[in-house]
């Protein structure tokens, strides 16, 4: 590992215009990092990551390279891009539990951040380094949210959010597990209670249905129930996904390894909507792929499709109506999550859009003075990435909103 990821530090041209910097969501100083690593001063090129980005140590496990940093390697037009992701993974493994993370002295002032998954970490972080008093409230019992309760092991360990839980707490952050805010405690509680400002990072996690006949049966369920612990459920030989997106991807290898044997995915298109690393795991695992098939109803033997028509350019035409039963012994269905309520419903004033995602202007701020979100409650099911980049531009507009300096335009 260590010899390889020296290797490909010394193949970076070190570009004037870095393609790479510019292909990353969060414009990781990419050229800049990898030179400080090659010049021995790992602590130097930690910092470089770790003050841009503080999910860097995340990122570099589970961003979609391909299509970002190494996706933008000028190396890549004639041959292979820089590993960068190997580079980055490196330098921040190594250098996390050392890292000293300067703060400034306490201001007085209290912000709470509802959700602890990568966006409310974000906040967490870069607020208390300009010295505000931070506690996370979160519903589950473990930090991390997707992070820990939908990737999977085998793909991003849990022992890192562990060593992330110690470096919150190592500067003062103080965390609410089994809190869900909206429940005993709602958001007017929190501004009682002093907090100046509220963040809400709460995610997307609410499944989305089908709207067939058959959802409800005992041997069916949802894509990131599923993955929030997998030992809970006994879904037998044969196992049947609906849907093919990472997510999708991310069931599969799971089951494979919990003891499935036959694990087919179905799409009702002609491609799938992951990325071609994910769909490449997953086949390699045994998982199978099946187009052109549109879910009609699950029964207590699996799902029941129709075999959607394309013409040659690969446009829907139609769908043959003779119903087909696959076997499955589970159904597992995966066709993307959208945001819970709980918060707009017990709080006044606090507004979201037609598909439940919270209305904000650029900053993050809601239609609600002082409450600011950002990550997928805003953007939809998106990425680890855009959540934290999202995240620290709001960071900023809470810190002017609490000074004073923000001026105030709430989104209708
Ligand atoms: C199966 C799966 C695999 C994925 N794989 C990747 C990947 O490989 N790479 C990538 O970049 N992205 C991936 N994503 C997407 C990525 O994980 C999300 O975009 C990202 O986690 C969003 O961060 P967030 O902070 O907005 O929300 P979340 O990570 O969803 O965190 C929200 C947190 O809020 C908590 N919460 C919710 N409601 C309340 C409440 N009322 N009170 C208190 N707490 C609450 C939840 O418990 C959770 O901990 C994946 C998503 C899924 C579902």
């Amino acid at each position: 590992m260590t010899v390889h990821v020296i290797d490909e530090a010394n193949r970076c041209l070190n570009c004037k215009k870095p393609m790479c910097r510019q292909g990353c969501p969060i414009q990781t100083p990419i050229p800049m990092m990898i030179k400080a690593f090659k010049e021995g001063d790992l602590n130097e090129a930690g910092e470089m990551l770790f003050s841009n980005n503080p999910m860097s140590m995340i990122c570099s496990l589970v961003c979609n390279h391909e299509k970002q940093c190494e996706g933008h390697c000028v190396l890549g037009r004639k041959g292979e891009p820089v590993h960068i992701s190997s580079i980055e993974n490196y330098v921040s493994d190594t250098y996390f539990d050392k890292m000293k993370i300067e703060c400034a002295p306490s201001n007085g002032k209290k912000v709470a951040v509802i959700g602890a998954g990568p966006a409310g970490i974000t906040i967490a972080i870069m607020l208390t380094k300009k010295g505000y008093e931070v506690t996370i409230f979160d519903a589950r019992d473990k930090i991390g949210g997707v992070l820990q309760y939908g990737i999977p092991d085998f793909r991003l360990p849990k022992t890192i959010l562990e060593r992330y839980k110690k470096k919150l707490r190592e500067i003062g952050i103080k965390i609410r597990p089994n809190t869900t805010i909206g429940g005993a405690l709602e958001i007017k509680d929190l501004f009682r209670d002093g907090y100046e400002s509220i963040f809400i990072g709460t995610g997307v996690w609410r499944p989305k249905k089908l709207g067939i006949k058959g959802e409800s049966l005992g041997n069916v369920h949802f894509a990131i129930d599923y993955l929030a612990n997998p030992d809970s459920y006994e879904l037998g030989d044969t196992v049947a996904i609906i849907g093919m997106g990472n997510s999708a991807m991310d069931v599969a290898r799971t089951a494979l390894r919990k003891g499935a044997r036959n694990v087919t995915l179905y799409a009702r298109g002609l491609k799938s909507q992951a990325s071609a690393e994910e769909i490449a795991y997953a086949k390699v695992d045994g998982a199978v792929l099946s187009f052109g098939m549109q879910p009609v109803e699950i029964t207590d033997d699996g799902p029941v499709f129709q075999k959607v028509l394309f013409d040659e350019e690969g446009n829907r035409t139609g769908v043959d109506e003779t119903p087909i039963q696959v076997h499955a012994d589970s159904t597992i269905v995966s066709v993307s999550q959208g945001p819970k309520d709980k918060l707009v419903n017990t709080t006044e004033g606090l507004k979201a859009s037609a598909n439940g995602l919270l209305v904000t202007n650029q900053f993050g701020e809601t239609t609600h003075p002082g409450i600011f979100a950002a990550g997928d409650v805003v953007l939809g099911a998106k990425t680890v990435v855009e959540a934290t980049a999202y995240a620290k531009v709001v960071a900023d507009a809470m810190d002017q909103y609490m000074q004073g300096t923000l001026e105030e335009k709430l989104p209708e």
